[in-house]
């Protein structure tokens, strides 16, 4: 049993409130114990956070952020293996997902510790010859991170490598299911150097997150999560009036049109539902076929689902691992159920396999005869639930794919140029992948519309999430103003 502790201003220390359990999805053991922070523990960290910022980093030059930043990078891919591991334990992800995401976290640290000195403003030509103007881009000051359970260390990077390149210090609270990784991961921010108090970490449940986006000290929120605590949250922002990220839930269609390489697709529809045991914000969880090749899809993916391997995720050969913990477990089967009183027909899985391990996993789950109004289709399961469902024409297919309360993702498998563009413009949401799903880059932007959220993460979008902007105006004439008349 380890006993983890929290990351308050360069010190570690238990917290005030009652330390609670986190368990192992797959045999479901309790394998740690995680502080729990209180509201006297998370003003701590937001004051450390304000001081580190007014009297270090908002001062630090870029390159020396960057420098920080790299070193970091380095470390995380020397201890890529053990962080992953930790993840794996904790969250049932299999472990070649969990060690790829740790080598995409250091990349992203090295995107933006690169973009570090390279914040710049810019003079504006104004009309007034004798008159200069300028801009800066200035870091915010405190950011509170607040990320999901599914991929604790990857979501955080998303948001910590902006945050820390353009100049913010932070206070970082996981999810309560996976909250070891990231305090794992506070060991490497200390090693990197980085000054005491530019990253905290507090652990806890929702109070925890509340105390975190009230604090009077904090001036930027990026969250990711679910639709309903986003909502909290953006009346939280609201409040204090202060910026705000939403990463939120999805319902993302995956279109395979009627000329599509299917030796390309099925493995893409596969991919964009079994990987990571569906619970991804972008699962590829409706999969719109064309209707001359529907009933071949629905076979080709289910037999592949039938075959996708079960067991240990920390085993490198395991496909898919269980289902992260009990709650989720049990919303997963409801939904199952309540598609299949709608009318809508399983055609494999469905129920709970043994998978070598505990009661957690769930067979890959393929669903046909379903309609876009069922509520398989507008409620985001995040399991390992597919449901397939026939278009006539290219409009069809982008009007299914756009009815949803979601826009995080969209797929197109086509070899017809013109359809793949002209199908990308018309889909409501902030990312279009063609021929490929569920592939990411540090340097592409990333996020959502709709109740999939706002704001961007990744890409030098996201870096400038992370600043304002200010104006600079000089008057370099010698001109004695009257001072009842605008100076343009
Ligand atoms: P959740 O909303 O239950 O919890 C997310 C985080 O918010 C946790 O750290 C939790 O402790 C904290 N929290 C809870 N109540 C809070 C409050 N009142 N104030 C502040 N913080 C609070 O979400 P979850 O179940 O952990 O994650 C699953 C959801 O996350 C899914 O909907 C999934 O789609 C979404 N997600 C989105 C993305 C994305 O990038 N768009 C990525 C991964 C997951």
């Amino acid at each position: 049993m380890k006993t983890y502790e929290l990351l308050i201003n360069g010190g570690w220390g238990a917290g005030s409130g009652k330390p609670f359990p986190t368990i192992n999805p797959y045999d479901e053991k309790i394998w740690a114990d995680i502080p729990s922070a209180d509201g006297s523990d998370v003003d701590a960290a937001v004051n450390a956070a304000y001081e580190a910022f007014e009297s270090t980093w908002r001062r630090t030059s870029g390159l020396r952020r960057a420098e920080l930043m790299f070193r970091l990078a380095d470390l995380i891919d020397r201890d890529a293996q053990q962080l992953a591991e930790i993840e794996t334990i904790d969250n049932g992800k299999v472990i070649r997902e969990t060690r790829t995401q740790m080598h995409f976290c250091a990349r992203n640290y090295r995107f933006f510790g690169g973009c570090a000195d390279k914040l710049t403003g810019e003079t504006k030509p104004l009309d007034n010859y004798a008159m200069l103007d300028y801009t800066t881009r200035e870091p915010l000051g405190v950011a509170a991170l607040i990320t999901a359970w599914n991929s604790p260390l990857a979501l955080l990077a998303n948001k910590l490598a902006p945050a820390l390149a353009a100049g913010n210090t932070v206070v970082i609270k996981p999810s309560e299911y996976t909250s070891a990784s990231t305090l794992e991961f506070g060991r490497l921010i200390e090693e990197a150097g980085f000054p005491r108090g530019v990253v905290n970490i507090v652990t806890g449940a929702g109070e925890t997150g509340h105390a975190l986006v009230t604090h009077p000290l904090v001036a930027k929120i990026s969250f990711t999560g679910s639709v309903a605590t986003g909502s909290k949250i953006a009346e939280a922002a609201a409040k204090s009036i202060v910026p705000v990220t939403l990463e939120l839930g999805g319902k993302s269609a995956n279109i395979i049109f009627a000329d599509a390489d299917l030796k390309r697709a099925v493995p893409g529809a596969v991919a964009g539902i079994f990987a990571a045991a569906g619970q991804t914000c972008i699962a590829g969880s409706r999969l719109l076929v064309h209707e001359s090749l529907y009933s071949d899809v629905l076979q080709a993916v289910a037999e592949r689902a039938r075959a996708v391997r079960l067991g240990d995720p920390l085993d490198p050969a395991t496909e898919m691992g269980p289902v992260a913990h009990r709650a989720q477990l049990e919303s997963i089967t409801a939904d199952i159920a309540r598609a299949r009183e709608d009318g809508a027909e399983v055609i494999t899985g469905g129920a709970a396999s043994t998978g070598n391990g505990s009661g957690l996993f769930l067979d890959p789950t393929v669903v046909g005869g379903v309609r876009n109004d069922m509520s398989l289709s507008q409620k985001e399961v995040f399991g390992p639930v597919l449901a397939v469902l026939p278009f006539s024409d290219d409009e069809q297919a982008a009007a299914i794919a756009n009815d949803s309360p979601y826009g995080l993702a969209a797929g197109i498998w086509t070899n017809d140029l013109t359809r793949a563009h002209l199908v990308a413009k018309e889909l409501r949401c902030g990312t279009v992948w063609i021929n490929t799903y569920r592939s990411s880059a540090a340097q592409a932007p990333f996020g959502g519309v709709k109740k999939s959220g706002y704001g961007r993460e990744r890409g030098t979008e996201a870096l400038l999430d992370y600043t304002r902007v200010k104006n600079v105006m000089i008057d370099l004439s010698n001109e004695v103003r009257d001072p009842f008349t605008l100076k343009t």
